[in-house]
């Protein structure tokens, strides 16, 4: 599978200023100084491998979409918000028509749903999109957001075949190849995370979900929904500090609360999702410095305070590696 990420930024979607991006290339004609980039392959290496991400690229700025390459000829995909816009355009330009789109939606909060109405291939006719979801409104909510005064065209001028399928937590859903199942999470109206797996290769995409403090318990069932997974997608705008602060019951977990998670569920690769947009592309690459220095430690502590006990846990392997997800990032299970 390949997951595609689309958009990755939370709540609005945010763009670069001219500033932002001025300050790039100064910071990288800086770093270019004294270096020997006379051929475009030196450059673009030096650019691709030397500089920092925040320097030579952008995490990003549009709300939550993924789109999961599977092997099938139907389109999958996680939420809709801006991020769906240049999805549509790119399935569009690759001549695709009379396709189907399944469309799923963790939760109808306007990040996840605003890119809805400027998804091209929904006003094709032939095409087929089917929206899905653990929510009983996701139809009211979709064509409330195109009515008047919101948007200037209904609903109604989609061409595409549209059709809605709801699911409950339990249901396991075969779906473009893989099969798919919903977990219910703590968020203001209920959110769902899925789990998708085909073979022995899965991956979890969780976002809007607050894990407060029984998640540190024994039995917390969300452990076992992410059970070696090899990716969870996992919302974390918050630093730990915020998380128990004044942002406590917004909805939303750390990126400490992640790779505590992603431990107990021995989840290879944990991927940082659903940023903050005040966050520039500095504080993210310092966000991903810092989860990874926990990580280190928390590896560490767990092998001094446990060093060959009989019965006890042995030290933590997992999760192998965390990223921070951005915009155009492709990722292969
Ligand atoms: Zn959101
Ligand atoms: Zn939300």
């Amino acid at each position: 599978m390949k997951v595609h990420f689309k958009g990755t930024r939370g709540s609005i979607p945010t763009a670069p200023t001219f500033r932002d991006v001025r300050e790039k290339v100064v910071a990288t004609l800086l770093a270019a100084r004294g270096k020997d980039l006379r051929s475009e392959t030196q450059i673009r290496e030096f650019v691709e491998k030397q500089l920092p991400f925040q320097h030579g690229h952008t995490y990003g700025g549009n709300t939550p979409c993924l789109n999961i390459e599977t092997g099938s000829d139907e389109f999958l995909i996680f939420d809709g918000g801006s991020g769906i816009r240049p999805l549509g355009k790119e399935i569009l330009e690759s001549g695709n028509s009379g396709k189907t789109f399944h469309i799923f939606f963790s939760h109808l909060h306007y990040d996840h749903i605003q890119g809805i109405p400027f998804f091209a291939p929904a006003y094709i006719p032939g095409n087929k999109v089917i929206f899905h979801g653990g929510h009983e409104t996701i139809e009211q909510a979709l064509k409330d957001q195109m009515k008047t005064p919101f948007f200037p065209i209904p609903f109604d001028t989609f061409a595409a075949d549209i059709s809605f399928e709801t699911h409950k937590p339990g249901d396991i859903l075969e779906i473009c190849d893989v099969k798919i199942s919903l977990f219910e999470q703590n968020h203001p109206g209920v959110s769902f995370g899925y789990r998708v797996d085909q073979g022995d290769k899965s991956f979890v995409y969780s976002t809007d979900a607050e894990h407060t403090s029984p998640a540190h318990g024994k039995e917390y069932p969300y452990i076992d929904f992410i059970k070696g997974t090899d990716l969870l997608i996992f919302d974390a705008p918050y630093t730990h500090s915020q998380s128990i602060g004044n942002r406590e019951h917004w909805g939303h977990s750390s990126n400490i609360m992640g790779v505590e998670l992603a431990a107990r569920g021995e989840v290879e690769t944990l991927a940082i999702f659903h940023h903050d947009p005040a966050f520039s592309d500095k504080e993210m690459d310092e966000f991903l410095a810092h989860t990874k220095k926990f990580l280190d430690r928390s590896k560490l502590a767990v092998r001094v305070t446990r060093p060959g006990i009989p019965g006890a846990p042995s030290p933590r392997a997992h999760p192998t590696e965390v990223i921070v997800a951005f915009d155009g990032l492709t990722f292969e299970i």
